[in-house]
């Protein structure tokens, strides 16, 4: 399979191709089309396997293609466990971002609250974050999720590791679930309380997992 079998929009495939990418990865090749289908999903795959590009591809494309349902909330929201991981989602993002008309945004815990205010206020259409201070502007009013249309969870098994149940369960009731779309990842699915949260955030989701009995 290639990356051209997906139908792609041209300006994603050229930056693939820029990427220098020639054949998608296995999660890739399962995740990315059906992701583009708008079911909701629960993947898993080692470390290492693509997993970034696995939502950062559908999420794109789904942009491209939909009109916005709102001017002013984020469309997609990606929530990783920690401020790496944050910034190394966020980089690969604007790749793609890059002379387009979407707008993506960081927002990491430990960094200036008032400039966060100032960046959530610009009305971004992607926002990268790290839960906790994401919800916190959230309890605050400074952003809405009303619009939201993608919630993406990368390494949700660490998210639920590092404590973070309760400002994703925030976040998520912060976001119309009718028209949303959610995609989990996860390092693996034998996790209980990936699957817990799976019921309670996902919509009959498919289940994807690569290089595992499950
Ligand atoms: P994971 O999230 O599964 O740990 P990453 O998304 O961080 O994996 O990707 C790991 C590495 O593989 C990155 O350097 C990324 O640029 C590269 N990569 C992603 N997709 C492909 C591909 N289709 N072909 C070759 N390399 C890829
Ligand atoms: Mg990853």
């Amino acid at each position: 399979m290639e990356f051209s079998d997906f139908g792609l929009d041209r300006k994603i495939m050229s930056t693939v191709e820029h990427l220098g990418f020639n054949k998608p990865t296995e999660i890739q090749q399962q995740a990315i089309p059906a992701a583009m289908t708008g079911q909701d999903l629960i993947a898993s795959s080692k470390t290492g396997s693509g997993k970034t590009l696995a939502f950062i591809i559908p999420a794109m494309q789904r942009l491209m293609k939909n009109r916005p349902l709102s001017k002013r909330d984020p469309r997609v929201v990606i929530l990783t466990p920690t401020r790496e991981l944050a910034k190394q989602v966020f980089n690969q993002l604007r790749i793609f971002t890059a002379g387009s008309q979407f707008k993506a945004v960081l927002i990491l815990g430990g960094e200036n609250f008032n400039d966060q205010v100032k960046t959530l206020a610009k009305d971004p259409h992607f926002i990268v974050a790290t839960p906790g201070r994401l919800a916190d502007h959230l309890t605050q009013r400074h952003f809405h999720l009303n619009g939201l249309e993608l919630l993406i969870l990368d390494e949700a098994d660490r998210m639920l590791d590092l404590g973070f149940a309760e400002q994703l369960n925030q976040i998520n009731q912060a976001a119309d679930h009718r028209k949303r779309q959610t995609l989990m990842f996860s390092a693996t699915l034998d996790h209980a309380q990936v699957n817990d949260f799976a019921l309670a955030l996902l919509k009959k989701p498919k289940r994807i997992a690569i290089g595992s009995a499950h």
